[in-house]
């Protein structure tokens, strides 16, 4: 049951240790809100990141599971990275983003679903890995609703980023993607908002850390081929940006969490949006065209 505490001590959600509910800030970790205005006791059982954590590695694998159990011979084997690959068709049903489900099937909420999808074991393997490391790390120092609005946003401009450069038509690896899905894109965005937290406290050790993981996986990206660069890159600009306008020497506010609960509530129905125009439009026959 959900009930307000509003005098005495809690437990922070993110180190355990015994705060007041009315602190600003914890004063052992630093996390923002530990009593998370009094609801601190009743949400702590869903941990320092309320669950966010939880509700991508589970949206993610889900909606892995139904697209593999919904077309099980278009499943495909193709090398390491595409061990286990659904078919295509059934993840951009799902809302896969790119340049071909915006601008030809002027799907452009996708730039929120495709985050969602994965195309493969190893690719949604390692990128549950990182989230469930990320996303706490980030809701320490943000807040949970900051954090889920750096998620959110990172998403959309990663994937608005990758979708625009593919119409300059660039050679190789520089070349934007037509096809374009997988929870990297706000992942790099966690990683955009660690490097601005760093800069702006002056912690430059979890800056040069950050910028390290960005060189390692845009060499990782030009090397290998099939990884969105662009959305990385767009990923870590879109999360850097909004750090540094919700600024993390800034208490995160109510009206934060809201707006990230918000932000959660639009890419739930951006995959249901997906589904249901993709079945409008007379799926799999459309897509199967588009393939050819
Ligand atoms: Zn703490």
């Amino acid at each position: 049951m959900l009930k307000r505490q509003t005098e005495g001590s809690v437990v922070c959600p993110n180190c355990g240790r015994l705060v007041g509910v009315r602190d600003e800030r914890c004063f052992i970790c630093g996390r923002w809100n530990p009593g998370l205005w009094g609801w601190g006791p009743s949400l702590a059982r869903l941990g320092g990141d309320l669950g966010f954590a939880n509700i991508v590695i589970g949206g993610c694998v889900g909606l892995f599971l139904i697209a593999l159990l919904r077309d099980p011979s278009g499943i495909q084997m193709r090398g390491l990275l595409g061990l286990l690959a659904p078919a295509g068709s059934e993840n951009l049903l799902l809302g896969a983003s790119g340049a071909g489900p915006i601008f030809d099937f002027g799907r452009w909420w996708t730039v929120l679903s495709a985050a969602w999808l994965h195309g493969g074991l190893l690719h949604i393997l390692f990128n549950m890995m990182w989230i469930r490391q990320m996303v706490p790390a980030v809701a320490s120092l943000f807040g949970v609703g900051r954090m889920i609005m750096i998620y959110t946003i990172a998403s959309v401009v990663g994937f608005g980023l990758t979708s625009f450069v593919y119409l300059l038509h660039l050679p190789g690896p520089l070349a934007g993607a037509g096809l374009t899905l997988g929870a990297s894109a706000p992942l790099f965005g966690l990683f955009g908002a660690l490097y601005l937290y760093g800069q702006r406290t002056g912690n430059h050790s979890i800056s040069r850390q950050m910028t390290q993981f960005l060189l390692i996986m845009l060499v990782f990206g030009v090397v290998v081929p099939g990884v969105d660069n662009w959305a990385h890159l767009g990923g870590f600009a879109g999360g850097y940006l909004t750090a540094k306008i919700l600024d993390p020497l800034k208490p995160e506010q109510q009206h934060h969490l809201l707006l990230g609960l918000a932000c959660l509530g639009a890419m739930v129905l951006s995959i249901v949006v997906s589904v249901l125009h993709g079945m409008s439009l007379g799926w799999p026959e459309t897509i199967a065209h588009f393939f050819r």
